[in-house]
């Protein structure tokens, strides 16, 4: 395929062009385009994974291990996604050798039937799993202890410890399960060093899952292809017959890779596309530009408008929008676009250049106001974002039981509700967020209030001698109205005299502590980070995407956060979905039945 007959095809020159000068094509055009077979394939393997994450490096070495030959595509650069920015924290249960050995009963069934149960709810009524899909969620149940033993054969060290609850989100009730990957010697991408080496068997990070794999991936044959973006998907009409391969963007040329046996989608979800992720909550416009795992990897949906333009179904919409989890998080430093609380970039990391400052750390939220795009203040600083299900969260629990709901203690848990409500101007989104604090408050946590550890230059940070001052030198890209300056004084002068009355009169604050007086005074980018994808495209056990109709689109698998139906955060279900995917891809034989089976059902 020629960027001729790609501009044909558009109808137009508009994202040819942007081809032609090597930036990306919007996904929302370029990947709902339904591509005709081309008329000259350029590469071909039995199995063409896409995306080097979480799902797609065990995708590539269980495919490739089955006997396939395969060929992995990765839009960036470099490869490991969000799973290698990732915390490490692995929720593979069901038995495995580990939970055994620290005399932890887990069984598949108990996996099962904790990711299904109807009755647990968040302290806001917020069902955890109401919305899995059964057979998607007995897949992982069923897979979940031999993938842990997969991933330890494939070179990942775990710390040697019992089962625990660190980094888990919507895990299950019954037992622990969190298993933590231990970052060894890998050189972090954080901070572009290894860990210091006290600290390498016993610090959980994505690291630590990721290079193994991509060594075993190495060692196994399979072929990377970096800085090669799937742009769309090939099968014989747009609609019917079976898929044939992918088309992918390499630098402004347009590459048709065949897929002799099937393509694996892995690419990561849909939190950076703002339209994509609008669908699901009309609020997250622009300004929820801080995405976790953002700049090492996007999340920018090409992977769903690729298999819905051939006509995937998507699945499960309730899991992004259920008010639990880590889809929507606060963050933790301030005064950088990405604040995500577990992710600190340093100025060592490959990407420090885009990451733009390390931020600085809220140790605690009584040391700073935070105001909306007007300068007003909108809920207790010091509250905290939504929970989500773990080991023993919902006490006396029994499976099922009614009273699991009746035993949770309400709590609406609104911050990011109040952080996401606007300002009243009739449009979408909450706006920034700012942080307002004065030197004392900048003494008291310690922080060094200038670059790298904040972003100046693109206006995520800001000083003044005065209130007033600082209100007017607030402008960038997302601060759509002025901050009006006697609005933030007053706020401000508000605020002092709850400090002086030792009570928050108006967002009931645990007794304020602190007056901001002292200048010079700071505004710090503090606006709600995006991170979760929990709803996808529609898949079976099998990980074979479907359709409209309920019908497998023969050849198409899914897995990780691309891949919808069951809400639960990140590296277990995707390590999980790789592994079925690749292993079900390997076994395609090419004189399979075009129309292929139809495991998916009716709906
Ligand atoms: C900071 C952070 C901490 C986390 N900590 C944990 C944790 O401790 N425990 C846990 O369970 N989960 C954690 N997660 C979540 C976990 O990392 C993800 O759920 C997991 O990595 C998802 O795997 P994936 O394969 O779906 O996506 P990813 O790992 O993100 O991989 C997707 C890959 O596909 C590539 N790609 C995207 N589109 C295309 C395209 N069109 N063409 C080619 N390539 C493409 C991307 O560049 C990327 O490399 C964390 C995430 C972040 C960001």
């Amino acid at each position: 395929m020629t960027i001729g007959r790609r501009k044909l095809l558009l109808g137009g020159g508009g994202v040819a062009a942007t081809l032609a000068t090597g930036a990306y094509a919007s996904p929302n055009t370029a990947a709902l385009e339904a591509l005709r077979p081309p008329p000259k394939w350029n590469r071909e393997a039995d199995v063409v994974v896409v995306g080097s994450g979480a799902s797609g490096f065990p995708a590539s070495i269980a495919a490739r291990e089955a006997g396939a030959s395969v060929i992995l595509v990765e839009a960036q650069p470099h490869t490991g996604g969000h799973g290698t920015c990732s915390g490490g924290n692995v929720p593979l249960g069901g038995g495995t050798s580990r939970q055994k050995k620290y005399g932890i009963e887990d069984s598949p069934d108990l996996v099962f039937r904790d990711l299904t149960d109807w009755s647990v709810v968040e302290t806001n009524g917020f069902p955890d799993y109401r919305y899995n899909d059964p057979e998607v969620i007995r897949a992982f149940a069923d897979n979940s202890p031999v993938v842990f033993e997969w991933l330890v054969a494939h070179g990942v060290v775990f710390v040697d410890k019992a089962p625990d609850t660190l980094g888990g989100s919507a895990v299950g009730n019954s037992v622990p399960r969190e298993n933590h990957a231990a970052v060894m010697n890998w050189p972090m991408v954080q901070t572009g060093k290894p860990a210091d080496p006290s600290e390498q068997a016993t610090m959980s990070s994505g690291n630590g899952l990721i290079r193994p794999l991509e060594a075993a991936a190495q060692k196994a044959g399979v072929e990377v292809l970096l800085e090669h973006k799937m742009t769309a998907i090939y099968r014989q009409t747009a609609r019917s017959g079976r898929v044939l391969g992918i088309a992918v963007d390499h630098k402004g040329t347009t590459v048709a890779i065949r897929a002799r046996k099937a393509v694996i989608i892995a690419t990561g979800g849909h939190t950076t596309n703002v339209n994509f992720r609008r669908m699901f909550d009309p609020r997250l416009t622009e300004e929820y530009c801080g995405v976790a795992g953002m700049p090492w990897s996007e999340q920018d949906a090409s992977g769903e408008l690729a298999a819905m333009a051939i006509g995937a179904s998507l699945w499960g919409l309730y899991n992004q929008t259920g008010e639990f989890g880590d889809t929507i998080t606060k963050p933790a430093q301030i005064g950088c676009q990405y604040g995500y609380r577990n992710l600190h970039w340093e100025p060592g990391s490959p990407v420090f250049d885009r990451a733009g400052a390390t931020g600085l750390h809220v140790d605690d939220w009584q040391d700073v106001i935070l105001v909306n795009m007007v300068g007003k203040r909108f809920y207790d600083e010091t509250a905290e974002q939504y929970t989500s299900n773990n080991y023993d969260v919902v006490k006396n629990y029994k499976a099922d039981s009614y009273l699991n709901a009746k035993n949770m203690p309400y709590n609406p848990r609104n911050f990011i509700n109040a952080a996401l409500a606007g300002v009243g101007d009739g449009k979408s989104g909450g706006g920034p967020i700012w942080a307002i604090f004065d030197a004392d408050a900048a003494g008291r946590e310690k922080w060094d209030v200038k670059p790298p550890h904040v972003d100046t230059k693109r206006g995520f940070f800001f000083s003044a001698d005065t209130l007033a001052e600082l209100a007017r030198k607030i402008q960038m890209k997302y601060q759509r109205l002025p901050m009006p300056p006697d609005a933030l004084e007053a706020t401000v002068a508000r605020y002092n005299g709850f400090v002086d009355a030792g009570e928050d009169a108006e967002f009931g604050k645990p007794k304020p502590l602190h007056k901001i007086a002292t200048p010079p005074f700071y505004a710090a980018w503090a606006t709600p980070v995006l991170h979760d994808t929990r709803s996808g495209v529609r898949i079976n056990g099998s990980c074979q995407v479907i359709d409209m109709d309920g019908d497998v689109i023969p050849r198409l698998y899914c897995c990780g956060e691309t891949a919808g139906g069951f809400s639960q955060h990140g590296l277990a279900r995707a390590t999980c979905q790789g592994y079925i995917a690749g292993k079900n891809a390997a076994a395609e034989t090419e004189t399979a039945s075009s129309t292929g089976s139809r495991k998916g059902g009716k709906s």
